[in-house]
């Protein structure tokens, strides 16, 4: 992977020390490969004794992946896009109950680390494993592939990476302290930053360091052979076409043909050999030219995502794009009466852009009336998200147009719907609506931050402020920012009494502080003790 151009130059000084630590570190004999000798969910006996003995592998590769996701919710670029979160999650929800049913993801495994996707606004055609179970990927990747398979077929390798547990024996492999001295160092910064109360601009440099970390970490090739391997059988079970994975394979060659500038950093970290493409096409089976590979059993997952892919690819070109001469092609493009639906798509979302509402409302509205069953639910949000940005900014849009959309959003159970709806409700001036609505919601999804931060908003529009003051609370801790929690809720018991009249909110806001202050004090014990 690769740091953001931004936030590279931002984190030059820790960055410089981490890079030139691991660098040391690789550049010690390498050990014998341990690729297949290390058996899977146990590294335990390569780390050094970290007190009770006990699997400290998994807690520890856990608990350093959780201080770099802390710093990643906070940088600048993190992004939660309910429709690209959602569908990636189509992909990636399938490949999950594949790898359970093969043996690759072990209960202890699926239980003890996070398995989470964070995306990431850049340009960069980019995907990358971290410490812990958590998955990067940036925009860019989902922006240049074509097909849900190519883009599966790389979330499926960094799978991989991580189910075989590759971070882990690659950081014992370097350096015995490796894993202790990264993770001491980034959590000794982050201490750092939150007692001298500095700002976000320099929370975000913590995750450029974060991101440097990774971009350390390179696979070596017999680890790079077992996650095209691991990954073809996981995408391929999970009812994919395993051609996915040769068609990327070629697209990242034609482009590494075409040119090395910088905007294709998977290249970098994992650099094609003729020998792995060879190895990729030798999976398929012969003369299956464009033949799917593998059994089908999760159709419809791959039908719906094959339904979506177009308009997410759209999506992910237009949010990471930040130069208005490209929104203004698209916006034209979008308008053109030969446009494919997904031209149209990218159009209302850069009218969007552009501030041209009444387009953006007439090429959502059309694109919504075309009906595609399969990809309803994100012509649906589209339009919600464009009625709430004209409503907000006092273009006038019918009721019949919207409410209709709006309540059977509201009650679907996909996250994108109930997020838009939510966000049109609230500048449609429906506050208790959301309110009853994601109050439902987060007992469901505790950890969605996106739905306890517009239920803040909609809590204060009510005038609620104790209800509101504690879901922002539950917005930092569902983004493992502690300090910040414990901050608010200190904040929700210290309001004046007439405004802390619900007892049972109040009993929640006390037991949550409790909770939340035992978390810290853990964590800030285990920091204590690594150094
Ligand atoms: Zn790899």
């Amino acid at each position: 992977m690769l740091v953001p151009a931004a936030s590279s130059v931002r984190a030059v000084s820790l960055a410089a020390a981490l890079c030139a630590l691991v660098l040391t570190a690789s550049l010690s004999p390498s050990a014998p490969a341990q690729a297949q000798s290390t058996p899977p969910g146990r590294v335990g006996s390569s780390l050094p004794s970290l007190g009770d003995g006990s699997d400290m592998g998994l807690s520890e590769e856990r608990r350093l992946g959780d201080s770099i996701a802390r710093s990643i919710y906070r940088d600048p670029d993190y992004l939660d896009d309910a429709v690209l979160v959602d569908y990636l999650d189509l992909l990636w929800q399938p490949l999950l109950v594949a790898a359970r049913k093969r043996g690759e993801l072990s209960p202890e495994l699926d239980e003890r680390l996070a398995w989470e996707l964070m995306l990431s606004n850049t340009k960069q055609v980019n995907a990358f494993a971290l410490p812990g179970g958590y998955l990067g990927v940036e925009l860019g990747l989902v922006a240049v592939t074509e097909t849900p398979e190519e883009l599966a077929s790389v979330l499926a390798h960094e799978f991989s990476h991580v189910a075989q547990r590759h971070i882990a024996r690659m950081l014992s492999r370097q350096s015995q302290q490796a894993p202790w001295i990264l993770g001491a160092m980034i959590l000794g910064a982050l201490a750092a930053s939150a007692s001298s109360n500095v700002d976000v601009a320099n929370a975000a440099i913590m995750g450029g360091q974060a991101m440097a970390v990774q971009n350390q970490l390179n696979f070596s090739r017999d680890m790079e052979r077992e996650a095209d391997r691991v990954g073809f059988s996981v995408l391929t079970d999970a009812g994919f076409d395993g051609h996915g994975f040769v068609s990327m394979f070629d697209k990242l060659q034609q482009v590494s043909r075409l040119n090395d500038d910088g905007s294709y950093p998977y290249l970098r970290s994992h650099p094609l050999s003729t020998e792995r493409m060879a190895d990729m096409r030798a999976r398929l089976p012969a003369g299956a030219a464009s033949a799917p590979v593998g059994p089908r059993k999760s159709a419809v997952a791959a039908s719906e995502a094959a339904a979506v892919h177009a308009y997410a690819s759209a999506r992910a070109r237009v949010l990471s794009e930040k130069a208005p001469e490209r929104w203004r092609v698209w916006w034209q493009a979008g308008q053109a009466p030969q446009a494919t639906p997904a031209e149209r798509y990218a159009g209302a979302l850069s009218a969007l852009r552009l501030g041209e509402r009444q387009s953006a409302l007439a090429l959502a509205r059309s694109l919504r009336a075309q009906g595609d069953p399969q990809a309803q639910w994100v012509l649906d949000a589209l339009w919600l998200e464009v009625v709430a940005r004209a409503k907000a900014a006092g273009t006038p849009v019918a009721d019949a147009d919207w409410l209709p959309v709006r309540d059977a959003a509201l009650s679907s159970d996909r996250r994108a719907l109930v997020l838009s709806a939510a966000e049109a409700a609230l500048t449609g001036g429906a506050p208790a609506l959301v309110s009853a609505r994601l109050s439902g919601w987060v007992v469901q999804h505790p950890r969605d931050a996106g739905a306890w931060q517009l239920l803040a908003r909609a809590q204060q529009a009510q005038g609620r402020r104790l209800h509101a003051i504690r879901a922002e609370a539950e917005a930092r801790a569902a983004q493992l920012d502690y300090p910040g929690a414990i901050e608010r809720l200190k904040t929700a018991q210290a309001l004046p009494a007439n405004e802390r009249t619900d007892g049972m909110e109040l009993a929640i806001v006390d037991a949550r502080l409790r909770a939340l202050d035992t978390l810290q004090r853990e964590e800030m014990k285990e920091s204590a003790r690594k150094q």
